[in-house]
């Protein structure tokens, strides 16, 4: 028996796997990796994959990184955990200081969760407190874009509108004011994407200004929703937002788990709009894809809310078991270190304009609606009717065969829905980009063939 087959059959008697109709595996097994090294993922069998999703959209430098492994090797032999309710550690100390440093001017403090969904949890627990804290108790809701993804715990999925992931666990969710959105793709004959988002703005402006007295926050995905098919929109939408906020006094979440360090082109998305959020999620690239951490920025202002006697129970006693671990931590200064020394976000605007370069001439293609793209992120919506931008029908599962295809040619691409996405890592070299345009070309010839 192949090596593979051995781990698959091992793998289907115990494993439930995530985002997965497990039936789907008996025609088509997980594949087992046994290593990784940079851009390339070993199956059993010596297959390799070139990751062009960063094992979902984690992994920023690479599998195997020598400078991550090092860092983490190295606080494995001095500390491994430890409780970070009354005890502290170096890592998460200059882990903190490090993001104050490099996030938005005016985000002052860090809070430590360890996934990206906890984190967005304790946005929204933090902001509706901070209004109790002021006295303000009829603050309990949450307005959020129509396609937002926030994660999958049931306050993150409350705050979402990705009907794959929300509609079965609908009876359970808290009621969002669910928003129209600035998405681009819905822009109009000889409208910009800023045009787009001035024109989207006005539903903003009209559900502040109705409910802006029981809102908590205004909870958004700097420029690009990417769980909603890699939708993207203009800066523009994010300055619009910031002043409406503060018109309003309701907070700003900006969730940058999956946006941040270096993915649209800037370190944070929130820099292109030159706006600070009162919450900023971070987690993802935050430890390279290492291992799971997240931390929510927020300001001052917030902070003191909470700061008080303990008689007075204002504080926020919200914890996880693997708050700022330092295995985690340390990968995460590991990571900051080589943006602050490699220059990444710069050298990305080559890598960039590559993988335009690479898929270009599918902007032509008669089931290709566009080819859009932000920073180090690409996506190509394949559709069954191009001047009307009719969607295939779900059932038909285009984008699955693109991604079987792209693993019998030597590359993991997992497309969501009918939607192509390129989301390497950033030590992907130009050759192997286009590599990954050619191979995302023959799949979507196959996929939209017939
Ligand atoms: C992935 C993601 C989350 C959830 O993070 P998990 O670590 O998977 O819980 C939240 N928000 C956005 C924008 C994401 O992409």
């Amino acid at each position: 028996m192949q090596e593979n087959t051995k781990w698959q059959n091992r793998d289907l008697a115990v494993l439930w796997h995530p985002c997965t109709q497990m039936k789907d595996h008996e025609a088509y097994p997980p594949i087992p990796i046994r290593r990784g090294e940079g851009v390339w993922l070993e199956d059993f069998d010596g297959r390799r994959y070139i990751d062009a999703v960063s094992s979902w959209w984690v992994n920023i430098f690479g599998h195997a990184n020598p400078r991550i492994n090092a860092a983490v090797k190295q606080q494995l032999d001095t500390l491994e955990h430890v409780i970070l309710a009354g005890f502290s550690h170096e890592p998460a100390v200059t882990l903190a200081e490090r993001l104050v440093e490099i996030t938005p001017p005016g985000l002052s403090r860090c809070f430590y969760a360890d996934n990206g969904s906890a984190a967005v949890e304790v946005s929204l627990k933090m902001s509706f407190h901070y209004w109790l804290n002021r006295g303000q108790h009829k603050k309990t809701r949450f307005i959020c874009l129509s396609n937002s993804y926030h994660g999958e715990t049931l306050g993150a999925l409350s705050v979402g509108d990705v009907a794959l992931y929300k509609e079965t666990y609908a009876p359970l969710l808290m009621e969002s004011i669910v928003v129209p959105g600035p998405d681009c793709y819905a822009r109009e004959q000889g409208e910009s994407c800023a045009d787009v988002a001035r024109r989207q703005f006005a539903h903003m402006e009209r559900a502040l200004g109705q409910h802006a007295d029981e809102v908590c926050a205004v909870i958004v995905e700097p420029l690009i929703q990417c769980a909603g098919n890699m939708r993207m929109y203009d800066p523009e939408y994010l300055r619009l937002l910031r002043d409406a906020c503060n018109r309003f006094g309701v907070h700003l979440i900006a969730d940058e788990i999956a946006v941040g360090f270096g993915r649209t082109g800037t370190l944070f998305a929130c820099e292109q709009a030159a706006v600070t959020p009162d919450f900023m999620c971070l987690s993802k690239g935050l430890t390279a894809g290492y291992l799971p951490l997240a931390a929510v920025l927020t300001t001052d202002e917030i902070y003191r809310a909470f700061y008080d006697d303990y008689e007075r129970m204002t504080a926020f006693l919200h914890s996880h078991s693997y708050t700022g671990n330092p295995l985690a931590c340390s990968a995460a200064l590991a990571t900051l270190d080589i943006f602050a020394t490699d220059n990444v976000v710069h050298r990305n605007r080559d890598l960039s304009a590559r993988m335009y370069d690479a898929v270009a001439e599918l902007a032509d293609h008669p089931h290709v609606a566009e080819i859009r793209q932000t920073g180090m992120v690409l996506a190509v919506e394949m559709v069954a009717d191009k001047p009307s931008r009719t969607p295939y029908p779900w059932q038909e599962r285009r984008g699955l065969r693109v991604y079987h295809h792209a693993l019998s040619k030597g590359a993991l691409l997992r497309p969501l829905g009918n939607v192509v996405y390129f989301m390497p890592p950033y030590v992907i070299t130009p050759e192997q980009i286009d590599t990954l345009g050619s191979i995302a070309i023959e799949g979507i010839e196959l996929a939209t063939h017939e």
